[in-house]
């Protein structure tokens, strides 16, 4: 292609707190409209902001995340527009005096600056009635906290931008400040997009492309974009610098309106709240209590332990998951029987029965299943068997294995007497084996396992079949 691609983003994530950001109504997802409301959110003559000091914790938490330096002093101002979804008809945000700026996110080895990171309040919703012609509002939303996190244009392309916004939503999720789940809304992306012709210094006229709530929508917008202002600049003619909205179903944008600038806002600091002063030792406080992120994890998990990446790419999806496992490394030395247990049939047990946020059974418990394996105490399908039955139940393994007889028998002399039968028998594979045929040896295996039943130890048939091949 004959231009580069310039991408900046503008992600919009609410957290997580037990309130709003200026009062004490409920920060929850949905609800009959208009009962999580009070005279603050809505704006009644009179009703006072009281800053959410959760709201600052959870914003600084955030920063630290996305290695953001953050601000001991920030400030809240006000961003003027009318819009029905907003009472106030300003929105408090902070333009001046952000509290988190200069952050980075590595993405395949190339650092994705974060310009800044501010906190604001979140709009209503209006839903529109095309049958009745009508728009109704709902403000359960207003005043939910969000903060806004803005990048350097470092972005080339969709799948770029796609990665990036996984990585924050995989940080946020980790840290507990929000619970990103864009279908619901409280995690969405502009993707501010333009072209220039390749290696030009000078950036070209962007689009803005509003609220894209999956990672496949950012990625398709991205794609769309790219060959629409290509197509414009290839006759020569000029991008307009607007507002756009992508349309799902048919994978295109289309335009919304023309670009407002910061002066169109008409910002001014907001003389009902006080400035927000953050001092260095609360800043460390804070830093201390951030679990461990994904990434840190990972390198643990591929470099201490040696289990095969995609295998800790797997228990890394869902920190729940990545706690369990945590938990169970401290008991066992044997981490990638662990991981494999936890990946394959685990992760084939929750797709089968769904997961509730826990499991039944404890960390030790299934450190226990893992080692019963390990000392030859149950065979590779009893383990199966047992971790399907304690997913249910949560029962000890050694209980579960001892009522549903999965025991591994090591009755020697049993299995010699086998292997001599299947010997006798088979005296064709036995002779092909001992001239150099080696792949005979499954089958005779197999046929001394169906004499002496699952519950045999393979080891040892496998040992006392070679001895009296040998011999
Ligand atoms: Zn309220």
């Amino acid at each position: 292609m004959k231009y580069d691609v310039v991408i900046g983003l503008e992600i919009h994530a609410e957290l997580s707190t037990q309130s709003k950001i200026f009062c004490e109504c409920a920060q929850q997802f949905g609800g009959e409209p208009n009962t999580r409301c009070c005279p603050k959110c809505v704006a009644l003559p009179g009703a006072l902001p009281v800053l959410n000091q959760a709201a600052i914790k959870y914003a600084v938490i955030a920063g630290l995340c996305l290695n953001c330096h953050i601000n001991e002093y920030s400030a809240f101002d006000r961003k003027n527009y009318f819009y029905p979804d907003l009472p106030k008809a300003y929105q408090i945000s902070q333009f001046y005096f952000p509290i988190c700026e200069n952050g980075f996110v590595e993405i395949n080895g190339k650092k994705i600056r974060i310009n800044r990171i501010h906190l604001e309040e979140d709009a209503g919703k209006l839903i529109h009635d095309d049958i009745q012609g009508i728009s109704l509002a709902d403000y359960n939303r207003s005043s939910v906290p969000l903060i806004e996190i803005v990048t350097e244009p470092d972005i080339t392309s969709g799948e770029e931008a796609r990665a990036f916004t996984e990585e924050v939503v995989a940080r946020l999720r980790y840290a507990g400040v929000c619970d990103a789940k864009m279908e619901e809304g409280s995690l969405r992306c502009d993707v501010n997009i333009s072209l220039k012709p390749k290696g030009a210094k000078e950036f070209g006229t962007r689009a803005e492309i509003k609220n894209l709530n999956s990672f496949k929508s950012i990625v398709r917008a991205v794609d769309y974009e790219i060959k629409r202002q290509s197509d414009i600049l290839d006759r020569g003619a000029k991008v307009k610098q607007e507002t756009r909205r992508f349309n799902d179903s048919n994978g295109k944008t289309v335009s919304m309106r023309s670009k407002e600038e910061a002066d169109d806002y008409r910002y001014f600091p907001d003389p009902d709240i006080p400035a927000v002063l953050i001092d260095k030792t609360k800043i460390l406080e804070i830093k201390e209590s951030i679990p461990a992120m994904p990434a840190e994890r990972k390198k643990i998990y591929v470099e201490d332990y040696g289990i095969p990446e995609a295998d800790a790419d797997l228990i890394l999806t869902q920190k729940e998951y990545s706690d369990f496992f945590n938990e169970t490394a401290k008991y066992l030395d044997n981490y990638r029987g662990a991981a494999s247990l936890f990946v394959v049939e685990l992760f084939r047990i929750i797709n089968d029965k769904g997961y509730e946020g826990e499991f039944k059974f404890s960390p030790e418990q299934f450190v226990k299943l893992v080692k019963m394996l390990d000392e030859d105490k149950i065979t590779k399908a009893a383990q199966k068997k047992i971790l399907w039955l304690m997913f249910d139940s949560g029962k000890d393994p050694e209980i579960i294995a001892k009522e549903n007889n999965l025991l591994t028998v090591r009755d020697v002399e049993g299995v010699q007497e086998a292997v001599r039968a299947a010997i006798e028998t088979n005296s064709k594979a036995v002779s092909q084996y001992r001239e150099g045929v080696e792949k005979v040896f499954g089958f005779l295996m197999g046929q001394v396992m169906r004499q002496v039943g699952k519950s045999a130890s393979p080891d040892l048939v496998r040992e006392e079949l070679l001895k009296a091949l040998k011999g």
